[in-house]
């Protein structure tokens, strides 16, 4: 894949505070994925720029569409966190952030896929039901070798007991 520089004007200085100018790559989302700072946890890129640490969105937002107040946060369109395509950048509150982010998550995981019929609850529900195979087949409407599956922690994986 080629490499891109994130041009931003900013020149890396010599010695003790040093910074890496951004590159990215670009896939096939048309998202811009930053690849030489290390992501977080939770998949965001920190930037070091002068005295501040900044989310790198957040500052590329801030340079290419306009400033920020302090409740305001940068949602992505794409939901790929260490994007920062200025296109795929959104302002909303922190509110919304969080709504979205549930609205998301749980829809890629398990309750988008076509066809599934299974909630979560459901899923942590077979789990600890004892009864046979074909019985919970027939009591959930879901083939027998999905709720083996399901059993054996081979579909619906990220449902974990303690999310009930
Ligand atoms: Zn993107």
């Amino acid at each position: 894949m080629t490499r891109f520089t994130y041009e931003d004007g900013f020149i890396p200085s010599r010695g003790k505070a040093s910074y890496k100018p951004v590159e990215y790559e670009i896939d096939d989302n048309g998202c811009w994925v930053c690849v030489s700072h290390r992501k977080s946890e939770d998949g965001y890129v920190t930037i070091r720029r002068g005295s501040r640490r900044i989310r790198l969105h957040r500052y590329v937002f801030e340079r290419e569409i306009g400033p920020l107040s302090e409740n305001e946060v940068v949602m992505h369109k794409c939901d790929n966190p260490p994007c920062f395509n200025p296109k795929h950048l959104t302002k909303g509150t922190s509110a919304e952030n969080t709504f979205d982010r549930n609205r998301k998550g749980r829809q890629a995981k398990g309750e988008r896929n076509r066809g599934a019929k299974l909630t979560e609850e459901d899923v942590i529900k077979i789990r600890n039901d004892s009864r046979s195979l074909s019985e919970l087949s027939q009591e959930y409407g879901v083939s027998s070798v999905q709720i083996r599956n399901i059993k054996k922690r081979k579909a619906w994986k990220h449902v974990r007991e303690e999310s009930a």
